[in-house]
């Protein structure tokens, strides 16, 4: 289907959903959906250092990616991973060698550690994996460093991703990182002097640069944000940042306080996030997300998705426990629930399916055909997808 509407639409200008009519059942298939770039990158590098370090101890930083399946079948080949995603220590430093390889993950990591394994001449760059995507807004945080103003991440603070690009950005200029628009409008408070550089210590410690003094460092900003946050609350945390810097300093000033630059979302948050919208318009009865309950670009699918159905979002179609009972995850409270009966008695039933872009299209097909088997009147596959 991927391929199908790849060689139909390749400038990508339809985000329109495909429908798989099945009768009894019918599937919105998002039209961007599942492994980006960065991601199948990645993996394929990941395979690469096993195949060729038979023998010798192959590391990852942390997960490779967001997938649980992903990384178990990396483990089950005997990759080892250092660190889990929060940072949490499974092997200890001291324990690496330089007959080692380190593969570093997709989301990048932190100078410091990179300098760490430099040193011990862990053979770190030739399995780098980082995503040029992740790179650009290095560079991005880079350039408003050398123009002198502040970095402000938007991000999750403590997803890899951010931890790197704060880093990178922290060793070139004053660098905070704002989790949400609540966390935005309480630096602005800063911005203003409403509140004191004691309180910002408190308020965002452990999220703010070496040296980092609010009361000058707060003066110039500029905002980049995690590759995979949610495209229209970047945009509103940074157009807030800009009416905040207008109100405190006059509109013609603006450039020297503000620095207006276009977000640093990736094309595959930009692509499945405009798919999700597409998705949105349709007229389904609930949607169901696969992906990695830790994955920040699904979660913000599922965000979309929960704004007109009920959303379930599931990591494998092993979630799915019969068509009366699903096992899912609430992303808002982390943590797993069960619904019941969330398959509406009416036919057809019209279902969004998607993923993020850390999940196997095979998941997704799983799935697809888990839920068909609820419909034993429905079309064949062969018979559905003979018309594409
Ligand atoms: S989600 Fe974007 S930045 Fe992250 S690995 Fe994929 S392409 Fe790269």
């Amino acid at each position: 289907m991927k391929d199908w509407r790849r060689a139909h639409d390749h400038r990508k200008q339809d985000f329109a959903p495909t429908l798989l009519d099945f009768g009894a059942v019918q599937f919105f298939l998002a039209r961007h959906f599942g492994f980006c770039y960065g991601v199948e990158n990645a993996i394929e590098i990941s395979y690469r250092a096993l195949e060729e370090n038979k023998g010798r101890n192959v590391y990852l930083l942390s997960q490779m990616i967001h997938n649980q399946e992903v990384n178990a079948d990396l483990q089950s080949r005997g990759i080892k991973f250092i660190t889990d995603t929060d940072g949490t220590q499974f092997i200890p430093w001291e324990n690496l060698g330089e007959d080692d390889v380190v593969i570093i993950p997709a989301f990048g990591t932190t100078l410091e550690i990179e300098k760490f394994l430099l040193d011990k001449n862990v053979e770190v760059q030739k399995y780098n994996t980082t995503c040029p995507f992740v790179e650009k807004v290095w560079a991005r945080a880079e350039k408003l460093g050398k123009e002198d103003y502040t970095i402000i991440i938007h991000g999750k603070p403590k997803h890899e991703e951010t931890r790197a690009t704060f880093s990178h950005s922290a060793s070139g200029g004053a660098s905070v990182v704002v989790q949400d628009m609540d966390d935005a409008k309480q630096l602005a408070h800063y911005v203003t002097g409403e509140k004191t550089a004691a309180e910002f210590y408190e308020e965002f410690q452990g999220r703010f640069s070496k040296d980092f003094n609010p009361e000058n460092d707060l003066k110039r900003v500029g905002v980049v944000n995690q590759t995979t946050m949610l495209a229209t609350e970047t945009q509103a945390i940074a157009d807030f940042f800009k009416q905040t810097m207008i109100e405190k300093y006059g509109e013609s000033n603006l450039k020297d306080h503000f620095a207006d630059t276009r977000d640093t979302l990736c094309y595959a948050t930009n692509d499945n996030q405009d798919s999700t919208y597409e998705l949105l318009k349709t007229d389904a009865d609930l949607a169901v997300v696969v992906g990695g309950y830790n994955s920040s670009n699904t979660s913000h699918i599922v965000e979309l998705c929960e704004r007109n159905f009920p959303t379930y979002f599931i990591n494998s179609e092993r979630e799915i426990q019969t068509s009366g009972e699903i096992h899912h995850f609430n992303y808002h409270q982390k943590k797993k629930e069960t619904s019941f009966n969330f398959l509406p008695q009416k036919e057809p039933v019209k279902i969004v399916l998607t993923s993020g872009a850390s999940c196997p299209d095979t998941l997704v097909d799983r799935v697809m055909l888990k839920l068909l088997g609820y419909f034993p009147n429905s079309k064949t596959t062969e018979e559905v997808l003979s018309a594409f």
